[in-house]
């Protein structure tokens, strides 16, 4: 059976290409770090310019007869593979631990998604994809149809590496796409190669899904082909926001369509009126859930003045509970950082908001990989924390001195995707929702939030082309074409 072939621990791991596992032209590895120990998690395949040619070919010629397959046909195969997930579910959420330092109750929030997006895309096979439209010419009728897009080149982070890949192809398999996944080097194991082998299992025909891994030098070389080869006619791209910028970029220059989801600086706007404890565990869990390496994660939390020091003496006791651990205790809620790279760059922002007078509250240093739970006050607009999305355990907590001031500090910020408020006025709740400039605001719920169904999607500097999610989908990965008939 291939996918045994490819779990052979002693072996480096092969990419997956029209449904085979195969080495990278040349043999060439790079390795994926555990980044709680520091030890070898595995050793994937380096591909080169012609293994990501090779998938696209792959990808291509698959595509036709994915796309005339009956729904029902193409249906049944996530039905599988969500069967089998659920199976396999318990070996997703080791390996999530050890490959990027995920928490227990995060990888099992994570996996929790996974069936969920499954089925969403089986049903997404029989939705509506056409409209009838009245004509102004007597005897003409207007028909809007849609077509799958072709191929997509899918690119994915290693912070919710199984969920985030996933979401960055399925759907658009289930239009009648194919997909070739680059998933991220720091996770090619959750991100890409596991679910190689569980749609390969699930008995998705050959080259509908091929997963291409590279290093990080690598990357770049995927990207270009994504985005210059013509076989390729969308991306998909989930990750930082310097990265999106390049991708988005190239794409204008080609013509080529691409979906976005980057980063955030994700308020909380805690009113006067708010549950204290409830606002207390909303900002913990929003701030360091995953070391706060989460697009979503609470960035900056905007308190009203009244109740400020309240909020603030309470968020700090809890935090303060807090020593990042080993995830792989069960019991850990803060875990490491995901390479040493991104430690020196949080290292790096908390240290220079100190040194232009922010305060911290609790935490504020390193101990390699681990970074301690920080709370930072006395932060102002001009320091790089106010603007910069920080993509570690650390947030800032301000002073909001009217309900307008907090909306205004909310939207202070060239990002847009997602926010939270939390009072006991739900009318002032949803009302306040609808004017902060962010894709997704949940009152009286955390910034960190994902419903598979939902319309995921920021502004600005958060992303752009579509919303996430089945029907974002029709949108994003098919192409629709007005056919007009004049019947003589
Ligand atoms: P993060 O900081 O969360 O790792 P990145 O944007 O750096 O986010 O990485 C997200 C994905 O983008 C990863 O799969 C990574 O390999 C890929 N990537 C990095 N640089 C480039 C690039 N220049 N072109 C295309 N993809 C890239």
């Amino acid at each position: 059976e291939t996918s045994k072939d490819n779990a052979a621990p002693s072996e480096a791991r092969k990419l997956f290409i029209n449904g085979e596992w195969t080495p990278a032209a040349g043999d060439t590895t790079f390795d994926d770090h555990n980044p709680t120990t520091g030890d070898l998690f595995a050793q994937c395949a380096d591909a080169s310019q012609a293994d990501v040619d090779a998938a696209i070919a792959a990808a291509k010629a698959a595509q036709p007869a994915w796309a005339a397959l009956p729904p029902a046909a193409r249906a049944s195969f996530f039905y599988k593979a969500a069967e089998l997930f659920t199976e396999r579910q318990e070996q997703f959420v080791q390996v999530l631990i050890a490959e990027t330092g995920s928490g227990f109750g995060k990888a099992m929030f994570e996996c929790s998604l996974v069936p969920l997006a499954l089925r969403e895309a089986a049903g997404l096979t029989t939705r509506e994809i056409g409209e009838i439209l009245p004509s102004q010419v007597p005897g003409k009728v207007n028909r809007a149809v849609r077509a799958p897009a072709g191929v997509v080149g899918v690119i994915s982070p290693w912070n919710f590496p199984l969920y985030l890949s996933l979401r960055g192809f399925v759907y658009a398999l289930a239009l009648g796409n194919t997909a070739i996944l680059k998933p991220s080097e720091d996770s090619p194991v959750s991100g890409g190669l596991m679910m190689a082998e569980l749609f390969a299992d699930a008995g998705f025909p050959a080259g509908v899904f091929n997963v291409v891994t590279t290093g990080r030098d690598g990357a770049a070389m995927v990207g270009d082909s994504f985005v210059n080869d013509k076989r390729v006619n969308v991306l998909s791209f989930t990750g930082s926001t310097h990265v999106g910028k390049i991708l988005n970029t190239a794409c204008a220059q080609a013509f080529k369509p691409i979906m976005l989801e980057l980063g955030g600086k994700n308020p909380i706007l805690v009113l006067e009126d708010a549950d204290l404890d409830r606002a207390v565990d909303l900002a913990f869990f929003g701030a360091f859930m995953h070391q706060g390496q989460i697009c979503m994660s609470a960035d900056k939390i905007i308190v009203a003045d009244k109740i400020y020091d309240a909020f603030l003496e309470k968020f700090v006791a809890k935090t303060k509970n807090f020593v990042p651990t080993n995830p792989q205790e069960q019991t850990c809620v803060i875990g490491p950082i995901i390479n040493d790279r991104q430690l020196q760059r949080i290292t790096a922002l908390i240290a220079e908001a100190q040194e232009q007078g922010a305060k911290v509250q609790s935490g504020g240093a390193a101990q390699a990989p681990f970074f301690e739970a920080t709370i930072l006050t006395d932060v102002t607009p001009e320091m790089r924390v106010w603007n910069e999305e920080i993509f570690g355990p650390a947030t800032i907590v301000v002073r909001a001195e009217s309900v307008q001031d907090a909306i205004d500090m909310a939207n202070d910020t060239p990002y847009g995707l997602s926010a939270s408020v939390v009072t006991s006025d739900i009318a002032m709740g949803e009302m306040i929702a609808e004017r902060i400039n962010a894709g997704m605001v949940h009152v009286n719920d955390s910034t960190v939030h994902d419903e598979p169904h939902c319309p995921f999607s920021g502004f600005g500097a958060s992303g752009g082309g579509g919303k996430w999610g089945p029907k974002g989908a029709i949108q994003a990965f098919t192409k629709q074409r007005w056919i007009s008939t004049q019947r003589v």
